[in-house]
């Protein structure tokens, strides 16, 4: 028997609401009005318009399609079977809406949950399965490769420094403010993504689990309601492409985080105890983002020498991860993995503490 943790629904966040009221006036209607019941959600498909989200090898498939299909097709189960819940989408539509407007969107409607879906990637093609991400401030670094990649499309929009008072999704230090906003709904979200697990590991064209993880995504950063991201699959992996490219498997998982929305409804409308199987807590198989080097991407050169260094050798400065590589004659000496070349410039000057002529380089 797996041990398990018991939370208790809308017991959380009592604090918060008392120290920040302003920032949870759903939580303050509901709690006027007496009856508490689910009656709105909101539906978030991830990316759109110039924002095509990640992209499959041969260009034919991109994260937004997706996202979309899946957010009407889970949307059109709910307004069918449970007529008693409105349903507010973020686009029903191919176009671009900025991530801030996403949570304002669930804030003004005054939503009980917020369900933003969307597909993976990874560098490596080996990963592979679903995850679904809460606000949190988890230190791991493979969360935080999926956070940058979510939450780098705010530099798509116009005016994102004064949106997101000057946030870089690039910088790691950027994240620290996230630590002050531990989440109100913290509890609510992880028994709602736990029930989306399991509905996936039980039921999922795509089984494999990779659990529930904390992230700082700034789509989930300011919604006042439990609040969950979606990760339905790998874009990057054959196996999870090829399922995702079909609509039957598509629908399967509509109705996965259907059956998931339903008794999380039942449970939170009748104030239940949720139980959560421990188990689906804790990532099983982190990705080693930084292992698995493959593909083009951007790398700094710290060093070129003409003959081979030794490990620990003092022109290395303590540095222990790097990659050598023998071009012409000398032996260069690079480290990190970027996606894009903007993820490495962001680095650089960090780097340029150590190593003043470091410089950023393409790798095929
Ligand atoms: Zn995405």
């Amino acid at each position: 028997m797996p041990s398990r943790v018991k939370y208790l629904l809308r017991r959380s966040g009592i604090l918060l609401l008392a120290l920040l009221p302003a920032l949870f006036p759903s939580s303050l209607a509901q709690a006027q009005d007496g009856g508490i019941r689910l009656r709105t959600v909101v539906i978030d498909a991830g990316h759109g318009g110039h924002d095509p989200g990640a992209i499959s090898k041969s260009s034919k498939m991109s994260e937004k399609q997706i996202n979309l299909d899946l957010a009407l097709k889970l949307g059109a189960r709910i307004e069918k079977e449970l007529p008693d819940v409105k349903v507010i989408y973020t686009r029903k539509t191919d176009r671009f809406v900025e991530l801030a407007e996403r949570g304002n969107i669930a804030n003004r409607n005054h939503a009980d949950l917020f369900i933003s879906i969307h597909v993976n990637s990874a560098r490596s093609t080996a990963a592979s399965g679903t995850e679904t991400f809460v606000m949190g401030t988890d230190k791991s670094q493979s969360n935080m490769e999926v956070c940058k990649r979510e939450n780098s499309v705010i530099l798509l929009e116009d005016d994102y420094s004064t949106t997101y008072e000057g946030f870089d999704p690039n910088n790691p230090e950027s994240y620290i403010i996230f630590n002050l906003m531990q989440n109100a709904h913290f509890e609510q979200s992880i028994a709602f993504a736990a029930l989306i697990q399991q509905q996936f590991v039980k039921n999922g064209p795509i089984r494999k689990s990779r659990g529930i993880r904390q992230a700082p995504l700034m789509v989930l950063w300011r919604t006042t309601m439990p609040s969950v991201l979606v990760e339905v699959g790998f874009l990057s992996n054959a196996n999870d492409r090829t399922t995702l490219n079909n609509a039957a498997n598509r629908q399967k998982i509509a109705d996965d985080i259907f059956r998931a929305f339903s008794t999380f409804k039942q449970q939170y409308d009748s104030d239940a105890v949720i139980e959560i199987d421990e188990s689906m807590l804790s990532p099983t198989e982190p990705v080693d983002e930084q292992a698995a080097i493959a593909g083009p991407h951007y790398e700094i050169q710290i060093l070129a020498t003409s003959k081979k260094l030794k490990n620990g050798s003092a022109e290395l400065k303590g540095v222990t991860q790097y990659q050598c590589r023998l071009i012409n004659g000398m032996y260069k000496y690079s480290v990190g993995n970027f996606p894009t070349r903007e993820a490495a410039l962001a680095r650089l000057p960090e780097i340029r503490k150590k190593f003043s002529g470091a410089f950023v380089i393409a790798v095929e």
